[in-house]
């Protein structure tokens, strides 16, 4: 130590205690970064690499942030999912002898952004601690700062499920203990994508004890106890506006498991990663912010309650009932501001006067809402509105205190409101009343003097003077004025009178300033003791808004209300894929019936690739969710039962990231679901096995069916190219065969999309290939060899007959039988490349593309 400076030593003390984060070091009017941080964070933000002695030990590597652009850089840094520590001088510069005393003031990690520039308005922004314990369970604990929102849960299944739980919000950072799995860990950095930060500490401190005042499981008091020491050890601020922990009752909720979250493209497309695509950019018609944030938050939990269910499509249906009202609704919702973050922003104390016109605005609002909620006449829309608190003595609170157009500095002045302080009022009569004297004094002296350009001004040395041009002083009054100040053209004076009034008026503006601040400061903090209710009237309008939203997707896209049922039936009638059909032309998406009766549980789908199948299956699971999210679905009508949890296998959802086979990533998939589901679970398995050899993949898939049908019994859509699964459904008696339908029109394929009842024709390759004018002999031997594929084990090329090579020279002969000398060599090519074709492992484009290779041989 004792080779550095010893601001450099007190740099690397800081530093010893911050060492997973950038720190940035206040000097003077900068945030410097040191040593390895300065070398990392120069080529993260690309900036220059500096050095600066460091004391004996020579120069340091060092680049800098100016301070009042910080904010873009750690912004920069924070979506690179890096933490930065924020350390600033403590002591002011000037009074203190040596090296000024700093200290890290907040450490702002992924997690814990509060700053509005760094946050997606319409998402949330989860801190997630996740704890392990010995008989195998997981606690889950969420924390948004910025809105205070507190949730646990307590996750019996193990580490996959516990991931699952996760990858159901916008977590951007969990929080473990320093002893959790290193390979776990791992895996929720690479798969998930989290930065990972570490809490020991799991007591809650007495402060916090009426958060948990619900709670009474230990675990989950561990568990919440984590997160909530980490965020402590983070913000060093108040951190009052937190509200009571929800115990998330996972039975309440639809499991979907991560698989299907992703597969099944809710919240962003697979490819993409982005919003545009998935099923909520579709459904999404919320106005506000927060209601675009609950919207999420129901999709990533849909209901299990057919009551709760029921509710919310009773009241999406009173909204559908009234456009005229719908309409002023969305209208006035679009007046109100996030009202969940800005109760956040008060409790933390960093609102300024605007945001407190913002909020005051806002609320002045909420009577008209109400007042066009009443008008529905549905019920259930009255639900909605009698227990809204309108906030009436808040917005009085602000109305009397702020002024209409506040600056955004809260030192300045300008921000309470004429009226609402006597003593403010009578500093600012003083400071108005000096001004108007001055005003007058310049008339009067003019007058008096004769002088016409003799005028008042001020600056901020001299404060108030009187300015008379050198060609006027002889017409000045000998000593009627002190002088002040000499110009080339001009002198200026003052007199004692002009002083007096001077320090009036600057004592007053300087005090009315500081009375401002202090009475801000109180509005402030009266504001805060109603953040709890604010809170509340956040959510009902969010709710409010979710709902309405809901109505005007179910008009602008002709959705309907789903029935549901006691029975496990699923009949939905010309039901449609609800992004499909958004991104085709309109009216070109072929809807379909998915009928399951009681006696139905597996649906073995086949049919050509690019037919239609898996938008089939991932339908029926988007219908699902939408349903008991309380959105109506896309169809003529449907009824379904209510499902517990959705799982999917669903292709093209190779994990890349994890490095895991294709085939591997379909059997974790697969058993995933096959450990979880129970008989009120939904399964999507499409065209399971492929990614293995062919024998060994059909087994696998047909045991894997029979599995579901005898031991699950879960209503189950399987999608599948081995074709020999169709005569399944004579032993399997709740197995039923649907297939696509394609058919043949003026010479074309043409995919119809439709789904019918039985198994697809089995020779549906050939069949392209007949509309495609391949040479008839070809044909008729890709029929012979399907046949014997069908009826016998295939022959390898050792073991080709006499007969077959009696035909295969047959073919070469009669169809073109005047090449036959020179086709010779090529038509053995031929002959080896059909022998060696694997047909069961071909879609019939790969058979397209082997026919028209052949056919150009000859
Ligand atoms: P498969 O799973 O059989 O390979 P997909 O379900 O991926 O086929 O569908 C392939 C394409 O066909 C889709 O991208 C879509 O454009 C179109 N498609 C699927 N179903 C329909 C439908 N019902 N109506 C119109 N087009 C459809």
């Amino acid at each position: 130590m004792a080779q550095y400076t010893p601001m450099m030593q007190q740099y690397l003390k800081i530093k010893a205690d911050q060492k997973d984060a950038f720190l940035f070091f206040r000097l003077g009017d900068f945030y410097e970064l040191f040593f390895e941080d300065a070398t990392k964070a120069s080529q993260e933000l690309e900036i220059t690499l500096t050095s600066r002695d460091g004391g004996s030990n020579g120069r340091i590597p060092m680049c800098g942030v100016p301070y009042h652009s910080a904010d873009n850089y750690i912004k920069q840094l924070i979506e690179k999912g890096y933490k930065v520590a924020i350390c600033e001088q403590v002591e002011d510069p000037k009074t203190t002898k040596g090296v000024v005393k700093r200290e890290v003031v907040q450490l702002i990690t992924p997690g814990t952004v509060m700053e509005g520039s760094m946050l997606d308005e319409k998402e949330n922004n989860y801190l997630a601690s996740l704890s392990a314990f010995e008989d195998g369970s997981y606690v889950v604990s969420y924390n948004d700062l910025t809105t205070g929102e507190n949730s646990v849960a307590l996750i019996p299944g193990g580490f996959d499920a516990a991931m699952s739980e996760l990858y159901s919000r916008p977590v951007k950072e969990v929080v473990v203990s320093n002893d959790f799995d290193v390979e776990y860990k791992q895996m929720l950095i690479d798969r998930l994508d989290y930065t990972v930060s570490h809490q020991d500490v799991t007591e809650i401190a007495p402060e916090f004890q009426p958060l948990v005042e619900e709670v009474h499981q230990d675990k989950l008091l561990v568990g919440f106890g984590r997160l909530l020491n980490y965020i402590q050890h983070t913000q060093k601020r108040s951190l009052d506006h937190l509200q009571p922990v929800k115990v998330i009752e996972l039975k309440q909720f639809m499991t979907l498991d991560m698989y299907s979250k992703r597969n099944l493209e809710l919240l962003e497309t697979l490819r993409k990663k982005g919003k545009a695509g998935s099923l909520l950019s579709v459904i999404d018609k919320t106005i506000t912010s927060m209601g675009a944030r609950m919207l999420k938050k129901w999709m990533e939990r849909p209901l299990l309650s057919a009551d709760a269910i029921a509710m919310r499509h009773d009241q999406v249906e009173g909204f559908l009932d009234q456009f005229f009202e719908r309409e002023t609704l969305r209208d006035e919702l679009s007046n109100v501001y996030d009202l969940e973050r800005l109760a956040g922003r008060v409790a933390f104390g960093n609102v300024n006067a605007r945001d407190m016109i913002q909020l005051r605005n806002s609320l002045s609002h909420i009577p008209d809402i109400l007042m066009t909620l009443s008008k529905f006449d549905h019920p259930s829309i009255g639900k909605l509105y009698d227990n809204v608190d309108p906030l009436h003595d808040l917005k009085e609170l602000l109305q009397e205190s702020i002024a209409d157009d506040p600056p955004i500095s809260v030192k300045e002045g300008g921000l309470i409101r004429d009226g609402f302080h006597e003593q403010l009022d009578d500093y600012r009569y003083a400071s108005k009343n000096g001004k108007q004297w001055i005003a007058e004094l310049e008339q009067r002296e003019r007058t008096e003097t004769g002088i016409k350009s003799l005028k008042v001004g001020y600056n901020r040395v001299f404060g108030y003077y009187i300015e008379v041009t050198k060609a006027n002083l002889r017409h000045l009054p000998e000593g009627r004025y002190e002088r002040k100040q000499t110009l080339t053209n001009a002198e200026r004076f003052i007199t004692p009178e002009l002083k007096e009034r001077e320090t009036m008026i600057l004592e007053a503006q300087e005090k009315s300033v500081e009375l401002e601040y202090e009475l801000f400061l109180e509005v402030r903090e009266k504001v805060k003791a109603y953040v709890k209710r604010l809170q509340q009237l956040a959510d009902q309008i969010s709710r409010i808004d979710v709902l309405q939203g809901f109505a005007q997707v179910a008009e602008s896209y002709q959705y309907v209300r789903p029935e549901y049922r006691e029975q496990r039936v699923v009949d939905i009638r010309q039901g449609r894929h609800p992004v499909v059909e958004k991104v085709m032309q309109e009216g070109t998406f072929v809807p379909n019936d998915i009928y399951m009766n009681e006696e139905t549980d597996v649906l073995l789908i086949t049919g050509p690739n690019m037919s239609g199948k898996s938008t089939y299956m991932r339908q029926l699971a988007l219908t699902a969710i939408l349903g008991q999210m309380g959105s109506f679905v896309p169809c003529q009508s449907a009824s379904l039962p209510v499902f517990d949890q959705i799982f999917t296998r669903i292709g093209a959802a190779d994990d890349l990231v994890s490095g895991h086979s294709t085939f591997m990533v379909e059997m974790l998939e697969a058993n995933h679901a096959l450990t979880h589901a129970t008989e009120n679970s939904l399964i999507l398995l499409d065209e399971i096995g492929r990614g293995t050899s062919t024998y060994d993949g059909m087994a696998l898939a047909q045991a894997i069916v029979e599995y579901i049908h005898g031991e699950i019994k879960a209503k189950t859509l399987f999608s599948t190219h081995y074709h020999e699964l169709t005569s399944l459904d004579e032993q399997l008696e709740r197995l039923k065969n649907v297939h696509v339908r394609a058919e043949e029109y003026e010479g074309n394929v043409v995919f119809l999309h439709q789904i019918k009842d039985g198994p697809a024709d089995e020779s549906y390759g050939i069949h392209v290939a007949k509309l495609a004018h391949l040479p008839d002999p070809l044909i008729n031997r890709a029929t012979a060899l399907l046949d014997q594929l069908e009826n016998g084990p295939v022959k390898n090329e050792a073991s080709t007959s006499p007969e077959e090579e009696e035909q295969l020279s047959l073919f070469v002969e009669e169809s073109k039988p005047e090449k036959k000398r020179t086709m010779e060599p090529q038509a053995s090519h031929i002959e080896k490349r059909l022998q060696s074709l694997d047909l069961m492992e071909m879609t019939p484009m790969d058979a397209m593309n082997e026919l028209y290779q052949l056919q150009k041989r000859l």
